[in-house]
Order: C-alpha cells, then structure tokens, then sequence
C-alpha cells in the first residue's frame, strides 16, 4: 500500500460539492457515488463520462503485493495463450524489443522469454520490492517512465491493468510515445468503469488503488489526446482463463460459452477495455 498519509475525510467531503475537471478532457465533473474504497466523480462531457476517484494522495495507485507463486500458478496457461496471440498479431517477434510498464512480479515478463529467448524486455515498477525481484531475475528495470535511460525505444509496450492506476493517464500515454518504435505499438487493458447499459458492475472499483475508471469513450478520449490514432477495442479470448467450467458440459455448453461471451459484450459493452493502440 502507499505510504501517503491519508486526506482529511473533511477535505475530501469540501471537494465533492466541488467540480472537479476531468482528468482525461477537463470537462467539469461531479460526485457520482462512494464506492468501496473512494469517492467517485463523473464527467459531465457525455462524449466522454469518465469515472475517476478523488481526494486520494499521491503514488496512491503503487502496488507493493507480491503473491509470485500464486500468480505464476494462475497466470501461466492465461500468459502461453497470450503471447501467442501477440505473435500470432505480430505485436512481439524473436527479436522485438518490449517495454512492459507494471511489471509485478514479472511473471509475463518471464512467460515472453521462455517463449521468446531473445526477447529483449525492460521493466518500469514503481515498488523497491517488486524492482528487486525482476532484477534478480535478469531483467533490466526502471523506477518509472522518466528514470529510463534515455534513448531506449521500444517495439511493443505492455500497459497491463496499469492505466487506471494513473494519476494523469493522457500525459502518461503521451510520455509513452516518445519510447516508442516508428512502427510500435501499445497493448492495453482496464477494467471498465461503466457498461453502455449503466451498469458498474465490473471489477473497476474492487480494488483500493484503482483510480480512474474508464468508459468506453474515456479511454478512446485519453488515447486520442494523447496524439494517438486511437485503440482498437477487441475481445481477446486468449485473456480469459479457461479454467472453471471448461471443458464440462460437453461441447454443446463450450461452444455457448465461445459465442455467448462475445455476444454480451457486443449488446453491453465489454467490462474489460482491451487491444491495441495505434500510434
Ligand atoms: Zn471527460
């Protein structure tokens, strides 16, 4: 968790009567609802209606959890499929070279080079701890984007479940575009703030250091003010595990699964936000 002390709960109630701009296209935004861990404000651009948390301090978004063996154990069947999609879209190649922003403990980062043994990656991760380890591990690491020795230029950039931990996501992916190969590209997941139904019943707001909670149109918004072309949003089976309920039911079931899934998120909007950005 951060090390930030907390903000006065009277301050964060002051701020709530407030407008505060939007954090991706400085349209007023307003109170919405408390969630779990924060208060949530919406913004008022109906082209946009971003979501995003206030009165958190700053670095509130770090991640310090560790967990390696359980995410090696969970993730690796999920990480095999997921970098051969990236080869099967020629996002990664044998001699690409990969930024993976948010790196954790680095059990993609390790999936990528047992795939891809001459893969060369470099890591951003905020927590020491975290750090340490991918350096144990071989990898080359940086604290953040602008520790980066200066120079490096990336082929494929990884911003897994790191965007809506951001303080200012469209600075963010605008610094990002300086790392990045003429012909690069960036692959991108968050979890949905709110479905097009209205529904928030997503996993964007479960977890304390999540705070920006894109739509749909927000995160289209902040991928274009950054100066990109924007993101291609797409289901992507590879990412979904297979695990419960796989494989019973007969293929009937499994073939109601596989067509039923990206049926709903074609009639409600996907409630992870996936895919490619253009540069
Ligand atoms: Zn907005």
């Amino acid at each position: 968790m951060s090390g930030t002390a907390a903000i006065p709960r009277a301050a964060v109630r002051a701020q709530c009567e407030e407008s505060i701009p939007c954090p991706i296209c400085a349209a007023p935004g307003h109170r919405s609802f408390e969630s779990c861990f924060v208060e949530v404000h919406q913004c008022e651009n109906a082209q946009c209606a971003h979501l995003f948390a206030i009165g958190v301090g700053a670095q509130h978004g770090v991640m310090h959890a560790l967990g390696a063996d359980f995410e090696e154990s969970a993730y690796a069947e999920r990480n095999e499929r997921l970098v051969a999609f990236w080869q099967d879209r020629r996002f990664v190649s044998g001699n690409s070279k990969l930024l993976d922003v948010g790196a954790g403990t680095g059990h993609l980062a390790r999936s990528l080079r047992t795939r891809l043994p001459a893969i060369d990656i470099h890591c951003v991760e905020e927590s020491d701890l975290l750090r340490e380890r991918l350096e144990r591990d071989g990898f080359a690491v940086s604290k953040s984007l602008d520790s980066m020795p200066p120079g490096h230029s990336f082929h494929a950039v990884l911003l897994i479940e790191v965007i809506e931990h951001v303080d200012d996501p469209v600075d963010f992916l605008a610094r990002l575009k300086g790392h990045l190969e003429p012909d690069g590209r960036i692959f991108l997941t968050t979890p949905c703030g709110e479905l097009r139904n209205g529904s928030r019943t997503t996993n964007a707001y479960d977890t304390p250091e999540h705070i920006q909670f894109f739509t749909e149109r927000s995160l289209q918004t902040a991928v274009e003010n950054a100066g990109y072309r924007g993101i291609a949003c797409e289901y992507i089976e590879a990412l979904y595990p297979r695990g419960a309920g796989a494989g019973r039911g007969g293929p009937f079931r499994r073939i109601a699964t596989r067509i039923a899934k990206p049926l709903l998120a074609t009639l409600q909007g996907p409630r992870h936000l996936t895919g490619f950005i253009e540069p």
